[in-house]
């Protein structure tokens, strides 16, 4: 729900459920009052002594200070203070000095008043006495210390429907007041917290990366608008968290790489320098010896050569600098040519080569060839490399799978341990990794041809059998034969 929204509906709300509630409250209230006030069956003398206790008492109150200090009622504020006491208790005043109104509640009328005075005076309706326009009031008359005759009035009212009014408004307004207090608290509450509480987790993210740190996670379920920068923000750090490992693990790598071509090449360069030394200083005296010292000179120069040679490629190739040149290939020809070029060097070695072609018809894929050779050339010369067995063997599957061609090679030699497995098509990695055995090597042959496959768009694996055999998969992109 997004926040405009939620604002929207939480305004609606606190209008709708103020009303609601109001409305549901206004009906018990007059519930209770009407049963409070029972107009059928009160009694005028008891709605008097229920209305009037309060009032009867302040009367006698005012009287006894009529009593004692008589002259205190000339005083202006001395009547306004006392009339807005009785407004407290609903009621209202007159004070009059000789028959004249002296002091008057503004709400009595004084004309009707004054009418209504010389009416009991003149005790015209003796049933008026002590009932001024549909109020109750009492009357106290004395002297003032000049002698002038004074009279106060203290009205007020025995009408149920006052009184229950009375009580409606004072009982309405205070549970109105209670309900928008709490309508207002309660929807306040709930979207303020809705919209606070991702703000929270954003500001503990941005503090948290502040201080270096990205393992935290912000989990954050809403979908309104602070919601979705809340997953923009953890997107962000989960990508910022991957450039941050990446970027360890590119510096741990080139520091294994440098290490690793130092090796590899200083390997080599302390033979050469330890035979030609041998050479220089005559250790080698024989024509056989010096011959001897040549040919491991010159193998270990070969070597160098094809280590340099592989890591030209290998740098070239991540740093995207040799294009691919891609055609359709005829994977059978294709096959057919590399064992051709292995041929002889594999019976020399009495490894026999099998192939197994289970494709429908012509198959072309889209291809590299120069490229795919090495690929080939790497996994056949490894299969050579590490045939351990007197009955050698290689076999190529070919195989149609959908719009693709699975190529299977497999060998019959050595095998790799499960653990080892699925590092060998990392750079540098030999299940040997003391790498002074005389199978050489430097690591780099898979790791070429993991590269190449991938830049054809395909996936290349391992699958072996310590001690029986070793499997290399990949597969290529099927193209169509126009
Ligand atoms: P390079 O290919 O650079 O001369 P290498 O052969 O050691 O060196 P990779 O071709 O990348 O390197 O192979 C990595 C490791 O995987 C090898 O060192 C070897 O231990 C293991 N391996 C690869 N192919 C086979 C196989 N067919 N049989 C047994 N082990 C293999
Ligand atoms: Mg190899």
């Amino acid at each position: 729900m997004s926040i405009r929204f939620k604002l929207l509906l939480s305004n609606i709300f606190m209008i709708v459920i103020p009303l609601v509630s109001s409305l549901i409250l206004a009906i018990i209230i007059i519930g209770v009052n009407l049963d409070r006030a029972d107009f059928k069956n009160h009694k005028f003398e008891d709605r008097f002594s229920e209305v009037a206790h309060d009032v009867f008492k302040e009367f006698i109150t005012i009287s006894n200070d009529a009593l004692y200090n008589p002259d205190r009622f000339y005083d202006m504020d001395y009547l306004k203070n006392m009339d807005t006491k009785l407004k407290t208790l609903n009621s209202s005043m007159a004070f009059t000095i000789n028959d004249e109104i002296y002091y008057l509640s503004d709400k009595i009328n004084k004309q009707e008043f004054k009418d209504h005075l010389s009416r009991v005076s003149k005790k015209q309706n003796e049933n008026e006495k002590y009932i001024f326009c549909e109020m109750s009031y009492f009357n106290h008359s004395f002297n003032l210390s000049t002698g002038e005759d004074c009279s106060l009035y203290i009205f007020f009212s025995t009408k149920p429907i006052e009184k229950f009014a009375e009580g409606f408004v004072k009982d309405f307004l205070k549970g109105f007041f209670i309900i928008i207090i709490l309508t207002n608290g309660i929807l306040t509450f709930f979207v303020s917290r809705s919209i606070i509480r991702p703000l929270r987790k954003l500001k503990y993210g941005a503090e948290q990366i502040k201080e270096g740190d990205l393992s935290f996670v912000i989990d954050e379920k809403s979908n309104d608008e602070v919601g979705e920068v809340c997953h923009a923000f953890e997107e962000m750090r989960k990508r910022l968290k991957g450039a941050l490992e990446d970027q360890l693990r590119y510096d741990e790598e080139r520091n294994e790489f440098i290490a690793s071509i130092t090796h590899d090449l200083k390997t080599p360069l302390t033979s050469i320098k330890g035979h030609l030394d041998g050479l220089r200083d005559g250790i080698a005296d024989t024509p056989e010896k010096a011959e001897k010292y040549r040919d491991i000179i010159y193998k270990k120069v070969i070597d160098m050569d094809r280590l340099i040679n592989d890591l030209t490629f290998y740098s070239n190739q991540t740093l995207k600098k040799v294009p691919f040149n891609f055609s359709k290939v005829d994977l059978k020809i294709f096959i057919e040519d590399i064992i051709d070029e292995y041929q002889m060097e594999l019976e020399k070695l009495g490894v026999e080569i099998l192939n197994n072609y289970n494709l429908g018809s012509k198959v072309l894929v889209k291809a590299d060839v120069e490229k795919l050779k090495r690929v080939v050339s790497n996994i056949l010369e490894n299969s050579i490399k590490y045939m351990d067995k007197e009955n050698g063997q290689i076999k190529i599957d070919v195989q149609d799978v959908e719009n693709k061609v699975l190529i299977g090679i497999h060998d019959n030699g050595e095998g790799i341990k499960k653990d080892y497995l699925p590092n060998i098509f990392n750079r540098f990695y030999r299940v040997d990794a003391s790498r002074n055995t005389s199978k050489g090597g430097s690591g780099l042959g898979l790791a070429i041809a993991h590269q190449i496959i991938e830049a054809h768009g395909g996936n290349i694996w391992a699958e072996s059998e310590f001690g029986k055999g070793t499997s290399i998969y990949f597969e290529l992109e099927k193209v169509d034969i126009k």
